[in-house]
């Protein structure tokens, strides 16, 4: 019997599913650690990333005390360096609010939602378990278009920077295919089940 949570890795390519598998997983019980949310949050107003992002990057890249998230995107996209400039004080930032949320929680099962756990590195060793969330990229395209009115172009530009899928699932400890032939409780009974095996296991 162990008293310290199990900690779980929920990781997947844009428009995989990984916010549908972590909002079932919240209704088991676990905790949810969002680091998508953690990084929107250390980029607003007031965030601690914003100084950082100030000195590295210059006053252009800050808009009404906010990171310009346009100005970013735009830079970060053509520029590599750019991009690991801002990973490499955004990522800590987001390590050190990750395992505060995680350290607050009860016992019982933190997820943390990292989209790019397998790109990072430094994950892997800070969770039990990798969930996968994985699917067709054509399924990836469809979802975000329907979704966001992104162009098909756009959304495929993100899947090319984010790791390949067979990279993603050699990381992983379970991997839920949620492809279009998935319906939504079938998805739901996936996850209980995995709730179940994982959870018999820890406890
Ligand atoms: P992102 O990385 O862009 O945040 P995500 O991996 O968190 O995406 P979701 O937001 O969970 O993915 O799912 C993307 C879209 O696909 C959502 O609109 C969601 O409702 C839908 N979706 C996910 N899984 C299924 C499914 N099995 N059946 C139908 N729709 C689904």
């Amino acid at each position: 019997m162990s008293n310290a949570p199990l900690r779980i890795g929920l990781t997947g390519g844009i428009g995989s599913g990984k916010s549908s598998v972590a909002a079932l997983l919240v209704g088991h019980g676990a905790t949810l650690v969002d680091t998508d949310a953690i990084a929107r949050a250390l980029t607003q107003t007031g965030g601690a990333a914003i100084e950082p992002i100030r000195q590295s990057f210059g006053d252009a890249a800050i808009s009404a005390g906010a990171l310009d998230r346009a100005y970013m995107r735009q830079l970060a996209f053509g520029d590599g360096d750019a991009k690991r400039r801002l990973e490499a004080i955004l990522h800590p930032l987001i390590g050190i609010e990750a395992e505060r949320q995680a350290r607050a929680a009860a016992a019982g099962v933190v997820v943390f939602d990292v989209p790019l756990l397998v790109e990072s590195g430094r994950w892997r060793q800070k969770v039990d378990r990798v969930l996968v969330i994985d699917c067709n990229e054509s399924t990836q395209v469809e979802r975000v278009v329907a979704r966001s009115g992104w162009s098909r172009e756009a959304v495929q530009a993100v899947i090319d920077q984010q790791a390949p899928r067979a990279a993603r699932r050699s990381c992983a400890d379970a991997v839920i295919f949620n492809d279009g032939g998935l319906s939504r409780a079938q998805l739901a009974q996936a996850v209980g089940a995995l709730w179940q095996h994982w959870g018999a296991v820890h406890t």
